[in-house]
Formats: structure tokens, C-alpha cells, sequence
């Protein structure tokens, strides 16, 4: 695996694997990687012949007061797990060589920013969309791959994608979980024992809600009503948001039919923890079952 720290130096490392004919894929990460990460990377393994890793916690996505000094970071970890699971070339810049100058170019999504997340964190998917932006244009992958764990950032970096004609067709992978169902996640190092024994019920909470659509209920105000109580039963999660809504552009769902999120967000002791659940719902015509499935990897 080679390491790389500048644009330059990446840019010559990727042109000669693009001479060799290989097919570029890429996984953009904040490191401190975990098995959710690790599953990128192979996904991308499977289905390209040179895998890109960068690691770069990116300063623009967080709001003063947000945990970008307290990141965690393990470079040696990090270079430790990629080399296993196959990444060809990291690229780790730092802040200096991503924004020499502060950028005054910004990209904005403002009709899929301002839902979910961005109620919260007003700022962070301009930060988000313009450092993808940047990453794919220093890459210029011709696959990259994202958490469906995040669903918001996938549909952000998916639709900014599409509309501005970028030559890389975007891959969601599904969300690697825990045991006990919490979602990987390099956050949930903020949690003390306790709170992580709380932390399960984040993903019991969503299941329950998919155990209502799939018994039928209809009813997106409903669906969220169950997912609400339950966690609101948790007495150490403050809740953030509780939404159900349709994947294309994350408005509120107004019906439970084709593709939508069950999503999550909420506080738990330090840490900001989100989660989702992403179904594809078939109604059920003459008298057949309602099917209520699981989006998966979606890579044509
Ligand atoms: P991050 O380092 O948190 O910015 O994440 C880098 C990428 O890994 C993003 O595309 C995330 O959605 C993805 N990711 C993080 N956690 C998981 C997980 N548990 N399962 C699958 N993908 C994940």
C-alpha cells in the first residue's frame, strides 16, 4: 500500500494506475476506521482493481462547538487495517494541502441539507458536498462508495452527483452493525459502558418500526410514533429527530410505499448518534402480502 499526502504525488500515483488500465475505486473516510470502513474498502475490492482510501477529517463539516478537536484519530491503526483488507493507495492529506486558502466556492444542496441532520447541523453538508467534491476531482474514481449508515450524506453526494454531471457512478453499501445491532461507528468511542449498553435500543427502535410496516400499518405519523416511544422509554437518549421519509428527497414521507427511511438521531451522553433503516415497500394488491424489504448494495 502506498501513503500519499499531497495532490500532486496522488495524482501521479493514480495516472499510472489508470495507464495499467485499472479500474479506480475509492472510499472517502475521517478514519479511526472500523468494520464499517472495512467492508468498503472490500466492496470496492470486488468490483475494481485499485482501491483508494483517503482519510481526512475535514474541518468545514463540523460547527464550533462540534467534536473536530476531540476527533478520534489512530494513524497507525488505520494504515494497519487498510493494508489488510486491500486499499492500494491512502491518501491522508492535512488541512493545509486540501484548503491552502479558505475556499470560497461552496456546494449546496439546500432542499436535502435542511432536512434530518441538517436541522441540527446547519453548515455540515456543504462541508460534506464540497470536500466529496474536491476528493473526486483529485481521484476521479470511477466508483465510489459510501455508508447507507449515513443515508443523508449518500443522498446528498448521490444527487449532487447526478446534477452536476460527475463522471463516477456513487455505490451504497449497507450499514456493518455490532452484535447487539448499534451501528459501527468511530463515534461510539464517546460512550461510557453504560450509555453503550443503551445504545442497542437506537436499532431495536428502528426495528420496530419496520415490525409495524411489515404487520401493515400504513401510517408514516404512526410508524414514528413507535420508533419515538421507544426511545424515548430509554431515559439516558435525548432525541434529536425521529422521521420517516422517501429516499429521493428526503421529505417527509406520505405514504409507506417504494423506497423509503425510517432515520434516527439522537444524543447519547457525548455522542450525537444516527441510524437507518432503508426499505423498499411493495403495497399489496389483490389480497397478496405487503413485501418489506431491506435496500441493499446497490451496484448495477
Ligand atoms: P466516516 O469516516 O465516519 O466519515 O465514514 C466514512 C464512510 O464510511 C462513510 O461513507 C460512512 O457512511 C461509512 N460508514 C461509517 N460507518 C459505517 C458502518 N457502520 N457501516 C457501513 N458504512 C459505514
Amino acid at each position: 500500500m502506498r501513503i500519499t499526502c499531497t495532490i500532486q504525488e496522488t495524482r501521479e500515483r493514480l495516472a499510472e494506475a489508470k495507464a495499467a488500465g485499472k479500474k479506480i475505486g475509492f472510499v472517502p473516510t475521517m478514519g479511526y476506521l472500523h468494520e464499517g470502513h472495512a467492508r468498503l474498502v472490500e466492496v470496492a475490492g470486488k468490483h475494481c482493481d485499485f482501491v483508494v482510501v483517503s482519510i481526512f477529517v475535514n474541518p468545514t463539516q463540523f460547527a464550533p462547538g462540534e467534536d473536530l478537536s476531540t476527533y478520534p484519530r489512530d494513524a497507525e491503526r488505520d494504515e494497519a487495517l487498510l493494508k489488510k483488507v486491500g486499499c492500494q493507495l491512502l491518501f491522508r492529506p492535512d488541512e493545509k494541502e486540501m484548503y491552502p486558502t479558505p475556499s470560497l466556492t461552496r456546494i449546496e444542496l439546500p432542499e436535502l441539507a435542511s432536512q434530518l441532520c441538517g436541522k441540527s447541523r446547519p453548515t455540515h453538508f456543504q462541508g460534506v458536498a464540497t470536500v466529496v467534491a474536491k476528493l473526486l476531482h483529485i481521484v476521479q474514481p470511477e466508483l465510489a462508495f459510501f455508508g447507507m449508515k449515513d443515508g443523508q450524506q449518500l443522498a446528498v453526494v448521490k444527487r449532487m452527483v447526478e446534477d452536476l454531471n460527475f463522471p463516477v457512478q456513487i455505490i451504497g453499501v449497507p450499514t456493518v452493525r455490532e452484535e447487539d445491532g448499534l451501528a459501527k461507528s468511530s463515534r461510539n468511542v464517546y460512550l461510557n459502558e453504560h450509555q453503550r449498553q443503551t445504545a442497542p435500543q437506537i436499532y431495536q427502535a428502528l426495528l420496530k418500526g419496520k415490525a409495524a410496516i411489515e404487520a401493515g400499518e400504513t401510517d408514516p405519523n404512526r410508524v414514528r410514533q413507535i420508533i419515538y416511544s421507544h426511545l424515548q422509554d430509554q431515559p439516558e437518549l435525548r432525541i434529536d429527530y425521529v422521521e420517516v421519509v422517501r429516499l429521493s428527497d428526503l421529505q417527509p414521507a406520505a405514504q409507506i410505499e417504494g423506497d423509503i427511511m425510517l432515520a434516527v438521531a439522537v444524543y447519547l451522553g457525548k455522542a450525537r448518534l444516527i441510524d437507518n433503516l432503508q426499505l423498499h415497500v411493495k403495497n399489496s394488491t389483490s389480497g397478496q402480502r405487503r413485501q418489506v424489504l431491506d435496500k441493499g448494495l446497490d451496484i448495477l
